[in-house]
């Protein structure tokens, strides 16, 4: 079996392999005794940065790791990546900030990652490069003079030509692409939307669905949705530290009150404030539902370096604020906003006893937690999932969800009422059409499916558990 070599900007060194990438990209690294190259997590000053990289073992899979300057964590990471190509990515060329320096710095960091990492290539390796913050990683390998299969998977939304061209530089990250063997995209629509731009701006030529020519290279093009370890996700909802965590929030539920939860990193893409907006609506309409639903958002901060989280940020705080004042009482509070982030043995026992789960980004690659939550069901008496129609998920997930529009605050009011008074036949209808596709195309599903196309004369690996 050929070794693989992993790339993504985070490794999942020394924490616990857990979430989806982490999983995945581990367990086949165990199974071909792979090697999983990355940034370190550490940002040095410039005189002591180490220009190498740190190697170490971790269960048979060997890791590359090297630091960040302070410079290039500003310029690549929290620049390039982080302020210009993950706004536009999600459809909000309004927020991207593009500065031809930061540009420079990634391109630069790309150049550096694929020297250190050439240079550990043997020429049969397979080499799976992750997200946008290394895009143009697998052309600078090939300029060094690698020939092996290359692979890419693009976690995150890829948006109309129209929207992507707005990037400057959007050429020399989609050619830098284009040297892979396999893209792999997580929806059938972000997989026709770079098929798209590669025919009308690269002039590549398409030869059936789900593959492209461009610079003389045949390059297979699908849609591999991302899955979850669904089976532990179960597991988890029914284990104790996920029921102490549910009976925490219990007083609070009373005897009547129904959990409405939302999960989300504190990100402008996940739709937050107009959820807020959408229970305020609920309430307006609903004069029966007063005290009668516990509304609870976790949502962990994150990226509060830059500027739009910050403002987002604040823009939450006062909403909540607003909607508590406008609609509370003496003994019950409608929104719980916790902007702290919860275990995943928590979340599960979380999920498992929410009535509705609210998972409404306004663009999002996939959206785990909209996976995590119908797979903590419970069978017998299952929650109602409300779900964006722009999350990556509801491509999978449309028949069993209760699909809305995240702009329009009425239709997820409405969604919420309806949730709430589903009977339990056709809550159960829906969890199994959930379930089929949660537990069938989970987190092995997922890296098979990417696997198989990257090695195509491979044996199958087992299936590690
Ligand atoms: N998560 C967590 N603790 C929290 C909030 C979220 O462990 O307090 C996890 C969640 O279980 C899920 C992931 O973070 O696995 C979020 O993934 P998703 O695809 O929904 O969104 P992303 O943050 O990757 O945009």
């Amino acid at each position: 079996m050929k070794r693989l070599v992993g790339i993504s900007n985070r490794t999942a060194a020394g924490g616990p392999k857990a979430g989806g990438l982490a999983v995945a990209l581990w367990d086949a690294l165990v199974q071909r005794k792979g090697l999983w190259f990355g940034w370190s997590g550490e940002v040095v000053d410039k005189d002591r940065v180490r220009r190498g990289v740190e190697l170490f073992d971790e269960e048979g899979v060997e890791f590359a790791l090297t630091d960040l300057t302070e410079a290039e964590h500003e310029g690549y990471y929290l620049g390039y990546a982080n302020r210009s190509l993950w706004p536009v990515l999600h459809y909000r060329v309004d927020l991207a900030n593009f500065d031809e320096d930061e540009y420079a710095c990634y391109r630069e960091v790309n150049r550096r990652f694929a020297k250190l990492i050439y240079s550990r290539l043997d020429e049969d390796d397979l080499v799976w490069v992750h997200d946008y913050h290394l895009f143009p990683l697998p052309q600078d390998l090939r300029d060094l003079g690698w020939r092996g299969r290359t692979g890419f998977f693009l976690h995150i939304p890829f948006p109309p030509p129209e929207i992507f061209k707005s990037i400057p530089d959007h050429r020399a990250l989609t050619q830098g692409l284009c040297a892979c063997d396999v893209i792999g995209f997580q929806t059938v629509s972000d997989r026709d939307n770079f098929v798209k731009y590669c025919v009308s701006e690269l002039g590549a030529k398409q030869n059936g669905a789900e593959e492209i020519s461009v610079n003389n290279r045949s390059i297979t093009i699908k849609a591999y949705p991302i899955g979850i370890d669904a089976e532990e996700f179960k597991r988890l909802a029914e284990e104790e530290e996920g029921r102490q965590a549910a009976s925490r929030i219990e007083p609070f539920l009373g005897e009547r009150r129904a959990l409405i939860l939302g999960v989300d990193r504190m990100d402008y893409s996940k739709g937050i404030p107009n959820r807020f907006q959408a229970v305020g609506k609920l309430l307006d309409n609903e004069p029966g539902l007063h005290g009668r639903i516990a509304y609870t958002q976790i949502a962990p901060p994150s990226r509060t370096k830059v500027e739009e989280y910050k403002e987002l940020r604040g823009e939450l705080d006062t909403l909540a604020g607003r909607i508590n004042g406008d609609y509370g009482d003496l003994d019950w509070i409608p929104i719980r906003y916790l902007a702290r982030s919860y275990p995943r043995e928590q979340l599960a026992g979380l999920y498992r006893l929410a009535r509705v789960a609210l998972v409404t980004p306004l663009h999002d690659g996939m959206n785990l937690v909209a996976k995590e939550f119908a797979a903590a069901q419970d069978p017998e008496d299952p929650g109602v999932l409300i779900l964006s129609q722009f999350a990556g998920a509801a491509e999978q997930l449309k028949h069993g969800a209760l699909i809305v529009n995240p702009h329009d605050i009425s239709a997820m009011a409405d969604a919420m009422r309806e949730a709430l008074n589903m009977a339990l036949p056709e809550r159960k209808k829906r969890y199994e059409a959930l379930a089929r596709m949660v537990f069938g195309q989970d987190i092995a599903w997922w890296r098979e499916a990417f696997m198989a196309d990257l090695d195509p004369n491979g044996e199958p690996a087992e299936v590690v558990s």
